[in-house]
């Protein structure tokens, strides 16, 4: 190894390199699928090898099988951005290395993690009340929540969340041993909360911002009934949370700071880089019941909680890092201004849809996603996609909306474009041109 300057110096050059060129590699892996492993050697080396001849593999091997979620052109699920700060701020993570098991061991890490969830909260518009910390996904934020839920609601054993809630939702309660109750959906695919039954449920997941067509559940509504009947209120905006940023757009999500819980993903529409999850509670008391548990050799006399307490593992890492910088080189109006473009960019979208015969919007376009189709069977759709995408020019994908196959266009990337999206237009409308259904 040449060490840390010589090695960094050029993993940097390569990670400068592959941003600037990311926009004009083919978006979704090309490979087969084993195809990566069987080219790469079974047995791991006997002797060191120098870091130089990773990089190399890198380059020469794995990119093809890489999906590259940095792509301005990634407009499948829901697209993210690892922006510059957050990037430095990783590699720095990695290098202090700390691990947080107690406040003690790394009081820089709990302290910054506590600091800034707050800014962001405030950044978001919510109210003073909500403590925050990082979990990884929002799949182990839901998690958390649903767990603490069922500990203060004992003998309560049911859930309740829209058919369109995530499927994290479902993952959750089958850990939990919890009964789900899915509710259906009205004509903007938001639950109906004149058809929640909260007859021993211990909570209800509201979703602001579907992962299928960004709807918003009745966030008021569910709310009134959770308060009248003493049940947890848990608000999954893990995407369209994001959106809070600007003041102007917080009115789509009225009602989530009555949330007993809340979650929302930084590393989904906050130019934060994979993973980091947000996760406030107006109840962090009954946190610590559900999950402290100090086993003696890690019991101190520190005036502190540590963050263990209040979430499901142990160690944590610095993630919080990463998050600071990127609040800080943005700033609330570096954050605004993108995800203005974004809401832009996705009406704009929708327009073309709305005004090309043979195209139709499948959804109501509340934040940056936008759900459509071209006329045909749902095979033609499927087909039309699979175009798109094996053309490497963009990356889409798709949901069921009342029973019908949707391509969804998910912007969210923080360097896509105008020409972007106008490009994956084009590229939708040759490929339909060229293989009529
Ligand atoms: N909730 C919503 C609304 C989502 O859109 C997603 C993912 O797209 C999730 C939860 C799961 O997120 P994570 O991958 O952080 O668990």
């Amino acid at each position: 190894m040449t060490g840390l300057r010589d090695d960094g110096a050029a993993a940097l050059e390569w990670a400068a390199a592959y941003l600037e060129r990311v926009r004009e590699l083919p978006v979704l892996a090309t490979v087969e699928p084993g195809q990566l492993r069987a080219s790469l050697p079974a047995v791991p080396p006997d002797e060191p090898e120098p870091f130089a001849a990773v990089l190399a593999d890198l380059e020469s091997t794995l990119l093809p099988a890489l999906t590259h979620w940095q792509s301005p052109r990634f407009f499948a699920y829901i697209a993210t951005t690892a922006s510059e700060p957050g990037i430095l701020a990783e590699l720095l993570a990695a290098s202090l290395n700390q691990v947080g098991i107690l406040w003690r061991t790394s009081p820089a890490l709990q302290e910054l993690e506590e600091l800034t969830l707050d800014w962001l909260r405030q950044l978001l518009g919510l109210p003073e009340g909500f403590a925050g910390h990082l979990e990884d996904t929002a799949s182990t934020a839901t998690l958390t929540a649903l767990a603490v839920a069922r500990h203060v609601a004992p003998g309560r054993r049911a859930v309740v969340c829209s058919e369109h809630a995530h499927s994290s939702v479902d993952k959750a309660c089958r850990i939990l041993e919890l009964e789900l109750r899915k509710v259906p959906v009205d004509a903007s695919f938001r639950m109906r909360p004149e058809l929640v039954d909260l007859d021993g449920a211990c909570a209800v997941v509201a979703v602001a911002g579907t992962t299928s067509s960004g709807s918003v559940d009745p966030l008021h509504d569910l709310a009134d009934l959770c308060a009248a009947h003493d049940v947890w209120l848990h608000v999954d905006a893990a995407y369209a949370g994001a959106a809070a940023v600007c003041p102007e757009l917080r009115g789509l999500l009225a009602g989530w700071e009555r949330a007993d819980s809340l979650v929302v993903n930084p590393h989904k529409w906050l130019a934060t880089p994979m993973d980091c999850s947000a996760h406030w509670t107006r109840r962090p008391e009954d946190y610590v019941r559900t999950f402290s548990l100090v086993p003696e050799y890690l019991r101190t006399t520190d005036a502190a909680t540590s963050l263990s307490e209040v979430s499901i593992p142990l160690g944590r890492r610095f993630r919080a890092l990463k998050l600071w910088a990127v609040l800080r080189c943005f700033g609330r109006a570096g954050l605004q201004e993108r995800i203005r473009e974004h809401m832009r960019l996705a009406r704009l979208f929708a327009d073309w849809v709305e005004a090309e015969p043979g195209w139709t919007l499948c959804a109501p376009v509340t934040f940056s996603l936008v759900c459509f189709r071209r006329e045909g069977s749902d095979a033609a759709n499927e087909l039309l996609l699979d175009r798109v995408n094996a053309s490497g020019e963009a990356f889409l994908s798709h949901t069921q909306l009342d029973g019908s196959y949707v391509l969804r266009l998910a912007i969210g990337n923080f360097r896509t474009t105008e020409d972007d999206v106008r490009r994956a237009w084009d590229v939708l409308r040759r490929e339909a041109r060229d293989h009529p259904a």
